[in-house]
């Protein structure tokens, strides 16, 4: 036997795993195909916990009992309820752990935040420096356990496939940063190797659509999720697909960058303009309060796409129309940019953004009898004035994702299951791998992927540190796999 654990991937959920196993005297083999280690969380900000010091400090309100519920109603039946259950009953240790190893919580946290559906209460913390500040932190607890020999990275080498035998998983084969292939046996296998977001092959065949971000990091190619296939995993999260609102990409085609994101919240801003699908019909009340229905109703929209449409007049009266915090120096372009329409009548508008023209007549026409009688019929409120001053402007926004909804199916203590629920012996998943669905089903809940990964990480490695093979029954692995 190599180690007691081994662990593919040393981001989020694994660098966690592997600190907290060499903590309690375990040797661990971590691997990761990349030459540093951090994945995803380097570009990870929010976390989200309920019953932290913090909130107690500033007398919040709030148990993992109101954040479980929280989520399992936007989720929509679609999550496993013992694992999101897991996850909201260790945040706030994560948190408290997190702190312990250094990482200064933002004092200005918890808060209550708006990229996601907002939640009720303030529950949302971020590092003072993000989650760049936390991969350090880790980091140097990995150097600490790399010299006492407890923990042996080894990053430019990526995990190909399982080692299996006899229905168990005994570890690992890799290739190395030299290019060599080898194998390595332990008592446990934790995969932690991340999403599938960024392999357009894997995206259009889970999802039937072209991934048309490419902010998802590149070795988001979901290696480790076939690797668990291979060994007869059972796949969760087909039902979980769903995209955030209001992206204007930087172009046509598949795996584009966000240009800049329409302002879309009635919480930081009262919309002045209508939304339309490419039909030119209207299919939400503009100052729709709910992120979550915003995104519900995008996704039953032609292509998950829509345009923001208004007149000369609201070009120039209404405020800004970009959130400028997310893309600080987006900027409103008709003359240049592809996704950004102008023209003199509302036939040429829609002609030019790939509108049906007539409904967008109709459309306008409605949304301005309504604005004058104050009475819409989708019930949105905040009408200040008609689309009536030509020339005409649209917007084209899409739906997009850059996490993965399909994952490993398993349960609340992290095991890889095969479909019919029967644990693959010695095989563990945490992170990303087991897909967003089973966190927070058909929606994205603030803070539930990257925390939930720490936390995941650091119970997996408290736990399997005690629960070690024999070293017999490794030795016999090791010969006969
Ligand atoms: C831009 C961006 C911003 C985000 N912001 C937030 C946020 O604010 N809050 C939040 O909750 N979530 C956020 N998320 C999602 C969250 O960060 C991820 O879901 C989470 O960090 C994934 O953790 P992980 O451990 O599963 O994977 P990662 O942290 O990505 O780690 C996976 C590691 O596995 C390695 N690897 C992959 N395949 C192999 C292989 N075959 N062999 C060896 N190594 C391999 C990779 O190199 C990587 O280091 C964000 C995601 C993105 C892309």
């Amino acid at each position: 036997m190599d180690a007691d654990f081994i662990v593919v991937g040393a981001g989020t959920a694994g660098l966690p795993a592997a600190i907290c196993a060499a903590e309690r005297g375990a040797t661990v083999l971590l691997f990761d195909g990349e030459t540093e280690i951090g994945g995803t969380l380097r570009y990870a900000r929010e976390l989200s916990a309920a019953g932290t010091q913090q909130q107690q400090k500033s007398d919040i309100a709030d148990s993992p009992d109101a954040h479980f519920a929280e989520v399992l109603t936007l989720a929509k039946g679609e999550a496993n309820e013992a694992v999101l259950r897991l996850a909201v009953d260790n945040a706030a240790d994560t948190i408290a752990w997190l702190e312990r190893l250094g990482v200064r919580i933002d004092p200005e946290t918890p808060q209550i935040v708006f990229n996601h559906e907002a939640y009720k209460t303030p529950r949302t913390y971020w590092a003072v420096d993000g989650g760049s500040e936390i991969v350090a932190a880790l980091a140097r607890r990995i150097a600490h356990f790399e010299k006492s020999g407890h923990i042996r990275l080894r990053l430019g080498t990526s995990c190909r496939s399982l080692l299996y035998r006899d229905g168990a998983v005994t570890g690992v084969s890799v290739r190395d940063a030299e290019g060599r292939d080898r194998r390595y046996y332990a008592g446990k296998v934790l995969l932690s190797t991340g999403g599938y977001a960024a392999n357009q092959l894997l995206y259009r065949h889970f999802h039937g659509v072209d991934q048309i971000l490419d902010w998802a990091p590149h070795y988001a190619r979901g290696s480790g999720l076939e690797a668990a296939l291979d060994v007869g995993a059972g796949l969760t999260g087909e039902n979980g697909f769903n995209l955030s609102f209001g992206a204007v990409m930087d172009g046509n085609g598949p795996a584009r960058k966000i240009l800049c994101r329409l302002n879309t919240l009635p919480q930081l801003r009262q919309p002045w303009e209508i939304i339309v699908n490419s039909e030119g019909k209207r299919f939400i009340r503009e100052d729709e309060p709910s992120i979550d229905a915003q995104e519900q109703a995008l996704m039953h929209q032609p292509g998950y796409c829509g345009f923001m449409l208004f007149d000369d007049r609201i070009h120039r009266e209404a405020p800004d129309r970009m959130r400028k915090w997310y893309v600080p120096d987006a900027t409103e372009d008709f003359e240049r940019h592809a996704w950004f329409f102008s023209a003199g009548t509302l036939e040429e508008l829609a002609d030019a953004a790939g509108i049906d023209a007539s409904g967008l007549e109709t459309t306008v026409r409605r949304y301005n009898e309504a604005q004058v009688h104050g009475s819409d019929p989708l019930g949105r409120q905040h009408m200040p004035a008609p689309i009536a001053t030509p020339p005409f402007y649209a917007i084209r926004f899409q739906g997009c994702n850059v996490i993965s909804p399909i994952g490993i199916l398993t349960d609340a203590t992290l095991r890889a299951l095969r479909a019919n629920g029967e644990a693959i012996p010695n095989l563990y998943v945490a992170g990303e791998i087991i897909g967003s669905c089973q966190l927070m089903g058909r929606s994205a809940a603030g803070g539930m992927m990257a925390t939930p990964a720490l936390s995941f990480g650091r119970l997996l490695g408290e736990t399997l540190a005690f629960t070690r093979l024999d070293r017999s029954e490794t030795q016999q692995l090791t010969e006969t796999g």
